[in-house]
């Protein structure tokens, strides 16, 4: 589904991808695990095409399409998902509003029937009432004042409105107390399906214990050092980074 192969990417003409290969199949999880610095906030931002971040080979494609030619905003409509390590914050503009804009841009580039007042309220109770978000903090300006537990659900949220084919979370769960970090993983354990897949970016292996990744690979210094099952992750937690990706 997401076909990541030999992509390299300069950050203000430093290059911090360095060839990264990386297939993600639809229906999987995979865990990307790797050392401060080691460049997994950078993969996802070139995957979600924000400015600054200039990939200077490789490709990379979702469902065959080449994702790299397209804007961020075409890229969110073929069905990519990013999620921020650090949530902002958007005084002035409710999640209500927030979130039925999006998904109504999305489905309108994708040619598809925007989503009435109705459906829409329909749609987002039923994910908010899941992830335990009320409705009052729906009616609140996008994250602000909101806790990082709530900014995280809040996420979770808005990936389950948007219904992403491919879900890039950055640490995701790093900040969490134990309660939050469940409603994370339900949130991700929620969108796992045969047609969906998560590349769940995090520092820790605790996450793990929650959503049972199907790969975990070890980035280090812009590139896949090694790859295997959950155990892997067990055993970076055991023997840290600099020994497993030696
Ligand atoms: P990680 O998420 O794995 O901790 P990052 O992708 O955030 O790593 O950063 C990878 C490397 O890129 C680091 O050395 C960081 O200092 C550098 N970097 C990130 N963003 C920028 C930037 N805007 N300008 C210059 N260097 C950057
Ligand atoms: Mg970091
Ligand atoms: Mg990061």
């Amino acid at each position: 589904m997401l076909e990541i192969t030999d992509l390299h990417a300069t950050v203000d003409g430093k290059a911090i991808l360095n060839g990264l290969t990386l297939s993600v199949g639809a229906g999987q999880v995979h865990a990307i695990m790797g050392p401060n610095g080691a460049g997994k906030s950078t993969l996802s931002y070139v995957l979600a095409g924000r400015a600054g971040y200039e990939v200077t080979g490789g490709s990379v494609t979702l469902d065959g399409r080449d994702l790299l030619a397209l804007p961020a905003h075409e890229r969110a409509a073929a069905g990519l998902f990013l999620g921020l390590q650090y949530p902002v914050e958007i005084p002035g503009v409710s999640n209500l509003l927030f979130l039925r804009t999006a998904l109504n841009a999305q489905r309108k580039l994708r040619g598809e029937a925007e989503a009435s007042g109705a459906e829409f309220m329909k749609l987002i109770k039923v994910e908010a009432e899941g992830l335990g978000l009320s409705m009052d903090m729906l009616k609140r300006p996008v994250n602000v004042g909101f806790s990082g537990g709530e900014k995280k659900r809040n996420e979770m949220v808005q990936m389950a409105v948007l219904r992403p084919r491919v879900a890039v979370l950055d640490e995701t769960d790093s900040g969490l107390d134990i309660d939050a970090l469940r409603v994370v993983a339900d949130g991700i354990n929620r969108m796992r399906a045969p047609d969906r897949a998560t590349l769940l970016i995090t520092h820790y292996q605790r996450v793990l214990d929650y959503v049972v990744p199907d790969r975990v690979h070890v980035l280090v210094a812009g590139r896949i050092e090694r790859s295997g099952g959950p155990e892997l992750a067990h055993q970076l937690e055991r023997e840290g980074y600099v020994r497993v990706a030696a």
